[in-house]
């Protein structure tokens, strides 16, 4: 039976950063994954591709509309999809294999097939070449999630279907049907209206992004609205079906919705289906997570879980942190991540990043706050980008200044949230933030005037 330190489950950004880093700490390491690409929903049919996409539908975009007015004609522009979607599988195709080099280069070994816990110290792999057995002192689980369901709409890999399918349509739909005004929803939903669909997103609540500060969110429903997308709120949809090419979806309270593609986007949840967990004791929590603690173990004896699997928001990023902080503990018995300063971002035109806390968890806190507001029309990059709409917003504690929340929507939001990140992991005041230098002319000056505007002195508002 073959003998690792440390065998991952899953190779997501969670697990292949997870195995990378133990391999570096000197941890003989192999990882388990069961498709035949590395780098998990991520890399294969999540961020990479749909970041694809959306650059090069942001493109399409400008060259039928916006280029006219920096002078640049492009004549009758037309869409060659299929030449769009080699692009995406491409980019792909280069980072997950991106990854299997750097598994080599760090001696990593892969195994091909499911991994489940077999016993203690034991996992088994189930692939093509049948069942094999191996033993490691630490397993990692690292298995991601899934598309969550909804109870009267059934996928059936075509006309209904999740973010794999809308990543592949083969020819642009005539009206798609998001369901959820989630991050998935908006983000897709975009690609397509901007490819030439009509676009109705069906969000059960009140309001779209939920989670992100209300101000922004609110903000971007005004400017997807303007981009054609249609969105119906507090719209709770029952069921969806499918004749042919068409579908019919249905919501309480409202006429049924006929259309050509529904893309269900209603959350992920983990994925946990035969791990073996019931073999060493493990229970889910009550939303199908793997419990741990703040070290990221679980209840059985050096077995741990990281990123979609367990608790916290379902990002990447946060599950490559966590796979960092789960080894060097194991290593050197030291760790950390600061949830507080883990930033979300949304993709979509204009983008949208969040870090810390919201205006509203602020109230519901009852902690008194100062707030900051720079518009990006203020910011002679912004206008020679002819990228004008959003806001940069501070939140900084009213007593110690200390920056408590930064909210973004506007153009490269994204980028432009990374100095917002280190403040807070700093522990920095609006006051530290709005004395650094920023170049000029940058979109950054617009977060250094948001934060000197929370002491009521922005130069340029
Ligand atoms: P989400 O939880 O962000 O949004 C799902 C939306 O569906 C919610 O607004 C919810 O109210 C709505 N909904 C639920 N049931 C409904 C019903 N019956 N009818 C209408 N609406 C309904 O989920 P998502 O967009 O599917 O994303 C899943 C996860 O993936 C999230 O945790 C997200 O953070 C992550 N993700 C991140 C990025 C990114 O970082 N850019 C991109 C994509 C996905």
């Amino acid at each position: 039976m073959t003998e690792h330190d440390l065998i991952v489950i899953g190779s997501g950004p969670g697990g292949y950063v997870a195995a990378i880093r133990a391999a570096q700490l000197g941890l003989n390491t192999a990882c388990v994954e069961r498709e035949p690409a590395l780098g998990g929903t991520c890399l294969r049919v999540g961020c990479i591709p749909s970041k694809a996409l959306l650059e090069s539908s942001e493109h399409f975009a400008a060259a039928r509309a916006s280029l006219a007015k920096h002078g640049v004609k492009c004549g009758n522009v037309t869409l060659d999809l299929p030449t769009m979607l080699v692009r995406k599988d491409k980019i792909v195709d280069g980072l997950t294999g991106g990854i299997a080099a750097l598994f080599k280069k760090n001696k990593v070994t892969r195994y091909a097939g499911h991994g489940r816990i077999a016993g203690p110290s034991r996992v088994e792999v189930e692939g093509e070449a049948g069942k094999s057995e191996l033993r490691a002192k630490h397993i990692i689980i690292a298995t991601g999630s899934k598309s969550a369901p909804l109870k009267g709409v059934e996928p059936d890999g075509d006309r209904i279907g999740t973010s794999t399918e809308a990543l592949a349509y083969d020819a642009v739909p005539k009206h798609l049907v998001v369901i959820g005004a989630g991050f998935i929803g908006l983000e897709l939903g975009s690609v397509w209206r901007r490819l030439g669909a009509d676009v109705t997103v069906l969000e059960y609540l009140d309001r779209i992004l939920p989670g992100v500060d209300t101000e922004i969110a609110n903000e971007a429903l005004k400017l997807y609205k303007r981009q054609g997308l249609k969105f119906q709120l507090g719209c709770r949809v029952t069921r969806a079906s499918v004749k042919g090419k068409q579908c019919t979806v249905q919501y309480e309270g409202g006429e049924p919705i006929t259309c050509d593609r529904v893309l269900l986007a209603v959350g992920r949840v983990p994925n946990t289906d035969d791990l073996g967990l019931d073999i060493v004791g493990i229970q889910l929590d009550e939303r199908g997570r793997v419990p741990v603690d703040e070290h990221f173990r679980t209840s059985a004896n050096n077995v741990y879980a990281i990123g979609d699997v367990i608790r916290g928001p379902m990002l990447a990023h946060k599950a490559e942190d966590e796979g960092v902080a789960c080894v060097e503990r194991i290593v050197t018995g030291y760790s950390h991540v600061n949830y507080d300063a883990i930033p979300g971002v949304v993709y979509t035109e204009p983008e949208i990043a969040t870090v810390g806390k919201t205006e509203e968890q602020l109230k519901d806190a009852g902690t008194k706050y100062r707030k900051g507001l720079f518009f990006f029309r203020g910011n002679g990059r912004a206008r020679a980008l002819d990228h004008v709409d959003g806001k940069v917003k501070v939140l900084a504690d009213a007593k110690t200044d200390r920056i408590l929340g930064v909210h973004i929507i506007g153009p490269r939001a994204g980028d432009l949230v990374v100095e917002a990140v280190a403040a807070i992991e700093f522990g920095a005041s609006s006051e530290d933030l709005a004395r650094c230098c920023h170049a000029h002319p940058t979109l950054a000056e617009c977060v250094k005037e948001a934060a000197l505007a929370v002491d009521g002195r922005a130069i340029h508002a």
